[in-house]
């Protein structure tokens, strides 16, 4: 925790932008907080419209089969947030009410649902598509958007347990996806330097778990499979990642056995919105009363 990052959330809640719920990291949004994200929202549908991507939406949760299959936790282990329900008898009803009284731990007797809640947007994607079957020749280009849980509580208002995470995924060829990579990387660049913010693009890694993790964690590197768009928001010296871009290569192909044609394994590239980390950027650079945003970017966003 630093001092700003406290600072900066006492300044967003004082000023009902965001509205505490008693967690760290899970806050209500104003309604000034919400136009912003859907205005960003549609600036950047703006940016990919002539691509034609596919537009799905999935809810906040995804299969508990699918997510095991994933391998998400092999690598992030401690971000994955599971759901549970209470399934017992009247007898455990009774011990569960008399628990929640007492003050006692209640959620021992909860069992895992088949709900797993999502932890990127394009995590429900991919599954869905393979059982589509062979994809087209030029591959396949989906826009998504959805709330994302990560167990990270953090006093960091740039650091939420739940956010929205809008995504542009390309699955196809080597070519194909780097080529949609390295487009993005030029748009995101453009687009957030359009709304006045000062941006820095910069080689990222995952934060894979454990001893193993540091080894797939310097290989991400070392590939360049992973950047991250930073803008300043709590500090200036450890700027937050806003923007990512992903190449998967052929991980998510080969676990989910999808490919353009019968025998060649499709490689994957996302890129990442992060949309409360956006609307938190603007807020820092441009002030918390939006009217009073430079013209320039509220023409962009408001059109006015
Ligand atoms: P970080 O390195 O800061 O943990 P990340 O690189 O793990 O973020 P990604 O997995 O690439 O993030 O997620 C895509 C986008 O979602 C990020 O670029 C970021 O803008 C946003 N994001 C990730 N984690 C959070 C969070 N805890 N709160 C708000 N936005 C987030
Ligand atoms: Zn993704």
């Amino acid at each position: 925790m630093t001092t700003s990052q406290a600072a900066f959330l006492k300044q967003l809640l004082e000023h009902g932008i965001l509205i505490d719920m008693g967690v760290d990291g899970l806050y209500g949004r104003s309604g000034v907080f919400e136009d912003v994200v859907e205005r960003f929202s549609i600036l950047v549908a703006g940016f990919g419209r002539d691509d034609k991507a596919e537009v799905i939406r999935f809810p906040p949760g995804m299969s508990r089969g699918q997510f095991e299959s994933s391998g998400y936790m092999k690598s992030f282990p401690q971000l994955a947030g599971t759901v549970h329900s209470f399934s017992g008898n009247d007898h455990q009803h009774a011990d569960l009410i008399a628990n929640i009284e007492a003050g006692k731990d209640w959620t021992d007797g909860q069992k895992a649902t088949d709900v797993v809640l999502t932890p990127a947007a394009c995590y429900p994607l991919y599954p869905v598509i393979a059982k589509r079957g062979i994809l087209p020749q030029q591959g396949g280009l989906f826009d998504l958007h959805s709330y994302c849980f990560r167990h990270e509580p953090s006093i960091d208002p740039a650091r939420m347990q739940m956010f929205r995470m809008r995504e542009y995924v390309r699955i196809g060829t080597p070519e194909q996806v780097l080529d949609f990579r390295q487009s993005w990387l030029e748009r995101g660049e453009q687009l957030m330097r359009s709304l006045g913010v000062p941006v820095v693009l910069d080689v990222a890694n995952d934060p894979f778990f454990g001893r193993a993790g540091k080894l797939l964690s310097n290989n991400q590197r070392d590939q360049k499979l992973k950047f991250e768009l930073l803008i300043p928001i709590t500090s200036e010296e450890n700027p937050t990642a806003c923007l990512s871009f992903n190449y998967h290569q052929d991980h998510f192909g080969t676990k989910w056995g999808l490919c353009t044609c019968a025998d060649t394994v499709a490689h994957t590239a996302c890129v990442g919105f992060g949309m409360e980390r956006v609307a938190l950027a603007l807020f820092k650079h441009h002030g918390l009363d939006v009217t009073t945003w430079p013209r320039p970017v509220r023409k962009l966003l408001w059109g006015d």
